[in-house]
């Protein structure tokens, strides 16, 4: 039996941020399958959030490939990377980017509006929220509630809830449970892979926090896998 294409693959890459004291990174090779939850670890300042803005085409190295889903993004124009990364990648920000003043359902609805595939994969947008909600231990009563509102440990699962819904076959989390105690991490990191689980969803978080590793299929370190540099470019 062949090996499953994978989810996500990096192949040669080198990027080098434009500027005087210039920060860049070279991946030779990285490669998730289908379904694995790989923890990345680094230091920080090791490179993980560019490294993250890479795979997700926020930024664009200046050669290399990289690949989502069997796509390279690299050669895509700006307009069409954005599209694909709304169908492909659920993304969970290190300090969660919710819409404020928009209510819990809006943000969780928030990536469907810019992703008519990945849209058409719930049936019922409003019962996928209510269930999603249900999964990751949100009380309903919350729904309708500004998402400003909430406390830090709610809105992170709000975050999660925005990045899984339409089951996109990529989820990037950058150090998403650092705000957060031990307990409640681990708790949030059970329910992400239940989740991740049932849909075979490939999950991508870096971290600096070595504790979470066990938690993970895989644990990569950052320094085995990147080459970075610094200085003048
Ligand atoms: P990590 O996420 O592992 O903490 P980053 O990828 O954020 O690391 O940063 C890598 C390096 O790039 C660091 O030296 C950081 O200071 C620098 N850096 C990060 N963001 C920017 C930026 N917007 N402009 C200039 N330098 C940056
Ligand atoms: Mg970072």
């Amino acid at each position: 039996m062949t090996n499953p294409a994978p989810v996500l693959e990096l192949n040669d890459v080198r990027y080098r941020r434009p500027g005087r004291a210039s920060f860049g990174l070279d991946v030779p090779k990285l490669s998730l399958t289908q379904g694995e939850t790989v923890l990345l670890l680094g230091e920080s300042g090791s490179g993980k959030s560019t490294l993250l803005s890479l795979i997700c085409g926020t930024i664009v190295a200046q050669s290399g490939a990289v690949c989502v889903a069997g796509t390279d993004i690299s050669s895509m124009s700006s307009g069409t990377r954005d599209r694909f990364r709304a169908e492909q990648i659920g993304l969970i920000f290190q300090q969660f980017n919710l819409l404020p003043f928009a209510s819990v359902r809006d943000n969780i609805l928030l990536p469907l509006r810019f992703a008519p595939d990945r849209a058409k994969r719930v049936a019922s947008p409003l019962e996928d929220v209510e269930r999603l909600c249900r999964d990751l231990g949100l009380p309903s009563d919350v729904i309708g509630a500004r998402a400003g509102l909430l406390s830090v440990g709610q809105q992170q699962r709000v975050a999660a809830a925005r990045a899984l819904i339409g089951t996109p076959p990529l989820i990037v989390a950058d150090e998403p449970t650092s705000s957060l105690d031990a307990a409640t991490q681990t708790a949030f990191l059970d329910v992400l892979f239940t989740q991740s689980r049932a849909h075979a969803t490939t999950v991508l978080m870096v971290s600096h926090d070595a504790r979470l590793a066990e938690q993970f299929d895989r644990v990569i370190q950052m320094s085995d896998i990147v080459k970075t540099t610094r200085g003048a470019a």
